[in-house]
């Protein structure tokens, strides 16, 4: 067998794990089942699976378009946006070319460079757990060619500010694409953090990158998309996607989640858990963890060589969250219930 090389020396993907009779806080999902009209709409659709997809997600890519304002041809469905990734670092990077990203940051980042392989610059975050765009800045070379910014940032949930973020566009050269990954933007109450598709105009460079995965409670069904300033970019997004990877379901239950009726009911559910995300957070400061304010839907507790003791004593207790080991745990906001049960857990292991 002759394996590339590059693969043994790359990490591993961790997914969240499932424990029978624990709840699960591991992997950034909504709690609530489909609504029924998605429900209905996939079983329909399931009468149809002998046939393959359309390839373009045709009516998807319009229902996108018209909804975010954007021309079609700037807008790219793809499997899922950790797929979109992939495809885009596929399309715009070559063997030994530069990926930069923040550490840490979303961590299927480093594995797609390592498969495309594409280089990595990783750039720490600064103390406060937010990209430090200037120090990002200063690591462009000639070889750069796609810049994450994870914004909220996953794992740490920090955002960068309009400003922040205009000024290092502005300053990040044309001929670098720039993926501003906005999986969890739907959570962001603040009001100092940009709606990327707001920015397209100025910046035929960016490429926004959104999930029907998170907000709108799809995960399991595989679709997401890319809005690209330059519809250049959209177009090399889709030469580089596995043909028929958006499956028909997807699509189909991506557009019942954008109708009117659904995706007030699913936005009303994203209020709930940023509602719930101030209140665990709160919670956490109070028991004494140094937690950075989160615009996701999930926290991060920074605990450094004691994360892995933490996630153990959670599991003790029934509750799974997820532990990168030696830097910290990052904990999905639920419902009110089962935030509690984890709060619970945070207490007794914060006085023990
Ligand atoms: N980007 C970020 C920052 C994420 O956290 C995730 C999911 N963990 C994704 C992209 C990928 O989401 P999906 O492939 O489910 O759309």
């Amino acid at each position: 067998m002759s394996i590339r090389p590059a693969l043994a020396a790359m990490p591993a993907y961790i997914p969240g794990r499932t424990v029978a009779g624990a709840i699960k806080l591991a992997s950034n999902e909504v709690p609530y089942p489909p609504l029924p009209s998605v429900l209905a709409r996939i079983a329909d659709a399931a009468a149809g699976i002998n046939r393959y997809p359309d390839n373009a997600s045709t009516e998807l890519t319009q229902a996108l378009a018209a909804r975010l304002g954007v021309a079609v041809e700037q807008v790219r469905v793809g499997c899922g946006s950790v797929s979109l990734c992939t495809q885009l670092v596929q399309a715009v990077a070559d063997a030994d070319e530069e990926v930069m990203y923040a550490w840490r940051s979303f961590e299927a980042y480093p594995i797609i460079a390592a498969v495309s392989g594409a280089s990595s610059i990783q750039v720490p975050l600064t103390a406060g757990h937010v990209h430090d765009l200037d120090a990002m800045l200063e690591r462009i070379t000639g070889k750069t060619r796609l810049i994450f910014v994870c914004n909220p940032n996953n794992p740490t949930g920090t955002v960068v500010s309009r400003d922040e973020l205009v000024r290092f566009l502005r300053a990040v050269p044309t001929d670098v694409t720039v993926a501003l990954d906005e999986a969890y933007c739907e959570f962001v109450r603040d009001v100092e953090v940009p709606d990327g598709l707001t920015l397209l105009d100025e910046f035929p460079n960016l490429v926004v990158l959104r999930t029907f995965s998170k907000a709108y409670g799809l995960a399991g069904l595989r679709v997401g998309y890319a809005v690209a300033g330059d519809p250049t970019v959209a177009m090399a997004i889709g030469q580089t996607q596995v043909p028929f990877s958006v499956t028909t379901l997807a699509q189909q239950a991506a557009l019942a989640s954008l109708e009117p009726a659904a995706e007030t009911e699913l936005l009303e559910r994203v209020d709930a858990i940023a509602v719930e995300r101030e209140r665990v957070f709160a919670r956490l400061l109070d028991l004494g963890y140094p937690v950075p304010p989160s615009q996701a839907n999930f926290v991060w507790l920074p605990l450094g060589a004691a994360t892995t003791d933490f996630a153990a004593g959670c599991e003790d207790r029934r509750v799974i969250v997820r532990a990168f080991a030696g830097a910290g745990a990052r904990v999905t906001i639920s419902t009110p219930e089962e935030n509690d049960r984890f709060l619970e857990a945070a207490a007794e292991l914060a006085a023990s």
